[in-house]
């Protein structure tokens, strides 16, 4: 029998799968993400996920005896000078080192994250043909373009590729070669692996094209220059320019058919969990609406993308007076406004099956739990 205390991950282990759903330079440049507390060697049995790292979620990951709590929104963001209990963060920062709890956070880079914090809404809210509301560019990539002669272009080719060129989504060893001819006279002081000091050579070559992460450059081209005939190989690193990509700010989407605004609004109010703040609406309740922009958390900075995506309503959360007032005056979309925390809740699902998914093919698997605790700070309406 094998002790289960081998078979259960670092805390280091379900890091690593959560920095590949949600990596940390995706983040807001004022942002404050990953590990707060905790040591990364800790063995990680019970995960709790929630949207607020407040003092009722800190209790309930203790009761349950939780080793890591995954949360959205950052603890610390500004400077801490305290974790003295008298603050409220000293306190949360106290009770989670004391109870062995480490706090992990992914927040903006969850909500640009494909799937993210707005896929997780949409979805709730029965959209498909997702696309972001504001994308952001994707994954640059260089493009390593060599010349080799015929009978060496598959060596070099595969040395580049274990090196780690060649590599484009669920591929690798992409390449693209033609054949051409390759001229060149060596001068004195050369040793050419072809041809004779002082005379022109002419070479079949093929010209070999792949594309590698800035990341990997430096490896791509070691391993060019190792595997290359040559004493002087030809080769360019041309940066690509990034076009948008699956991740960004927002989710547009459709509803599997047109309804009116008032059929929407309690379609939202079903499919979010209750609290006390409830689903505020503008705009005309009979009208029909099918293209949908929803953002997770407070939304109203998007209103321009909302209205270049041609939505017929925009959900989100923490909508102000002004900009919403002006976007209605201005013909904008029907808004629905819900409470900040229940918008972002449907991520915790996502976010929970992404990490067994993830830790599941590195032969792990932890305990998992949604937290249910409305922690929107409304607490009732008059
Ligand atoms: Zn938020």
């Amino acid at each position: 029998m094998t002790d289960p205390v081998q078979s259960l991950p670092r805390l280091a282990d379900v890091l690593a799968v959560l920095d590949g759903l949600y990596d940390p330079r995706w983040a807001q440049s004022w942002d404050s993400v990953g590990l707060v507390t905790g040591d990364l060697d800790q063995p990680v049995r019970r995960v709790l996920l929630a949207v607020d790292p407040v003092d009722a979620v800190i209790a309930e990951a203790v009761d349950w005896r939780a080793d890591l709590l995954l949360v959205h929104h950052p603890l610390l963001l500004r400077g801490v000078h305290s974790i003295a209990t008298n603050h409220p963060k000293g306190r949360a920062v106290t009770a989670l080192v004391q109870a062995g709890l480490a706090l992990h956070v992914a927040h903006t880079n969850a909500d640009v994250a494909s799937p993210g914090v707005s896929d997780a809404l949409a979805r709730t809210l029965g959209l498909h043909d997702l696309r972001p509301l504001q994308p952001v560019a994707g994954d640059a990539l260089d493009k390593i373009v060599v010349f080799v002669p015929t009978a060496d272009a598959e060596r070099v080719l595969d040395a580049m590729a274990d090196a780690g060129a060649g590599r484009v989504g669920a591929y690798e060893r992409a390449a693209w070669s033609t054949e051409g001819i390759g001229t060149f006279r060596p001068l004195d002081g050369a040793r050419p692996a072809v041809g004779e000091i002082g005379a022109v050579e002419q070479v079949h070559e093929v010209r070999v094209e792949m594309v590698v992460s800035p990341r990997r450059r430096t490896a791509a081209i070691e391993a060019l220059r190792a595997a290359h005939p040559y004493e002087e190989p030809a080769f360019d690193v041309i940066p690509t320019a990034t076009p948008p990509g699956p991740r960004g700010v927002g989710r547009v989407g459709e509803l599997p058919e047109s309804e009116t605004l008032q059929a929407f609004a309690a379609r939202v109010s079903r499919a979010l969990p209750v609290t006390p703040a409830g689903v505020r609406v503008a705009g005309d309740l009979g009208a029909d609406v099918r293209t949908v922009a929803v953002c997770g958390g407070a939304g109203d900075d998007l209103f321009d993308d909302v209205r270049r995506a041609g939505a017929d309503v925009y959900v989100t959360a923490d909508l102000r007076h002004h900009p919403a007032s002006e976007s209605l005056a201005h013909g904008g979309p029907a808004l629905v406004d819900c409470a900040h925390w229940a918008t972002e809740w449907p991520w915790l699902g996502v976010a929970e099956q992404q990490l067994l998914d993830g830790l599941a093919a590195r032969g792990a698997t932890v305990e998992t739990r949604v937290s249910h605790l409305v922690t929107d700070p409304w607490s009732f309406r008059v």
